[in-house]
């Protein structure tokens, strides 16, 4: 038997803390959430390790660190409301609402969608929806938005994304070329409109198919 609550404390003291991701309400959210409950069946074992795994429709689950990194970029508050894309396996959006007051999470694999929703209801994760769509497109039914937070990569920030947003907002967001490394980009809307931007260094995610991402090949 795995002690998955020994094992989870042990990965928010290495994996996220001790590198240096201390805000409480971030280790709070990752101490509370089972990732083994989010990979398949097969990886439970490997839940609490520091890397991504595979899950349905050939995606994967982000590592815990590079989810830590984003969510804390992101500057997630208790009153925000968020807009993940990508949810994949929905771990991320969990985590997410366990800091942010509402949390929609998109996703354009209906396997993923409908995975991600049956955990986030099993779970109670009350404030979090699982929305199938084209995340390129933003949620306009849902904008405006405090944070948007995407867990796959682009060539650019869609300039749809940033009408979404309301004035200081953030959107975090991979930019680079398929398959390559890639620079974690921040975009702050500040008051007047203008766009502030910061790098937060490199990282790999899978690329952000649709309208504003990349066409769909064989992705
Ligand atoms: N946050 C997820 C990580 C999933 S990987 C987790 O915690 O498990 C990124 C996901 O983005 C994949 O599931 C992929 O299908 C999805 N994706 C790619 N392009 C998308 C788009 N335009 N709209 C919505 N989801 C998209």
């Amino acid at each position: 038997m795995i002690d998955f609550a020994a094992e989870r404390d042990a990965m928010v003291e290495h994996t996220i803390r001790r590198r240096g991701l201390d805000r409480p309400a971030l280790l709070a959210a990752f101490r509370t959430v089972p990732r083994e409950e989010f990979v398949s069946g097969n990886y439970a074992g490997h839940a609490y390790d520091d890397g991504p795994l595979p899950i349905e429709s050939g995606q994967t689950i982000s590592q815990p660190y590079i989810v830590a990194l984003t969510i804390d970029a992101a500057g997630i508050g208790p009153t925000d409301k968020v807009l993940e894309i990508g949810a994949g396996s929905g771990y991320a959006a969990a985590i997410l609402g366990q800091m942010a007051r509402e949390v929609i999470a998109i996703e354009r694999h209906a396997e993923l969608v409908e995975l991600a929703r049956e955990r986030i209801e099993r779970l109670r994760y009350d404030n979090v929806r699982i929305v199938e769509g084209d995340g390129s497109r933003g949620c306009p039914a849902e904008a405006p938005f405090d944070a948007v937070v995407a867990a796959a990569s682009g060539s650019h920030v869609p300039t749809v994304l940033v009408d979404q947003l309301k004035p200081g907002g953030r959107i975090v967001m991979p930019i680079g070329a398929p398959h390559s490394i890639q620079s974690l980009v921040k975009l702050t809307k500040k008051e007047d409109g203008t766009l502030e931007r910061e790098d937060l260094g490199a990282v790999r995610f899978v690329p952000l198919i649709g309208e504003h991402g990349f066409a769909n090949t064989t992705f």
